[in-house]
């Protein structure tokens, strides 16, 4: 689609980032564009009636706070283990090497809140997996994911089997 097109356009490849054999998917030159950056938090807003927009730390927040503005809804961060003041759920998932955690206020939703997760890009799936535990934990229902970029070469769609899955750009 043309809106597929515009993003891919801005999205650059930085070789060997962050470790060598890693190529990383760049969005700065997206985010820079404000008519792209704008048709994607439109399209993403306008996808799921939602009442909490959940954003992944951190270039994660960058995308779900105005999808949360547009969209009539709350703003919700989950992030890293140590950087939420206040009484949190935690959990921890597998990386290549070693493990990650992330956690989310426990009052941050209201029971049945529906919540639609926003994150720049799926790889192996890992942390968006454990952001849609988290969430469920929490009370509230998973009605979507977004992603800006997918790299189905890492299969991370089979990681959120009975979730539904929308990436903008499936490379
Ligand atoms: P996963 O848990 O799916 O392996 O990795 C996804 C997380 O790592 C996302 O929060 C995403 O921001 C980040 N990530 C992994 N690879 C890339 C990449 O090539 N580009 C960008 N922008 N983020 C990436």
């Amino acid at each position: 689609t043309d809106l597929s097109a515009l993003i891919l356009d801005r999205i650059r490849d930085v070789p060997d980032y962050p470790k060598p054999g890693v190529l990383f998917k760049d969005i700065s030159p997206l985010l820079a564009d404000h008519a792209a950056f704008a048709a994607v938090v439109d399209e993403v807003a306008g996808w799921h009636p939602a009442d909490k927009i959940v954003g992944i730390e951190a270039r994660g927040f960058i995308l779900a706070a105005p999808v949360a503005y547009r969209a009539g809804a709350g703003f919700v961060p989950v992030r890293k283990k140590g950087k939420l003041p206040s009484e949190t759920l935690e959990e921890s998932y597998d990386l290549e090497y070693g493990s990650a955690t992330i956690e989310v206020h426990r009052d941050a939703f209201n029971q049945g809140d529906r919540v639609l997760i926003v994150d720049d890009v799926l790889a192996t799936g890992g942390t968006a997996e454990a952001t849609v535990e988290l969430v469920r934990r929490a009370g509230a229902e998973v009605v979507g994911v977004a992603m800006l970029m997918e790299l189905a070469f890492l299969k991370g769609r089979e990681r959120l089997t009975g979730v539904d899955l929308r990436s903008l750009v499936i490379v």
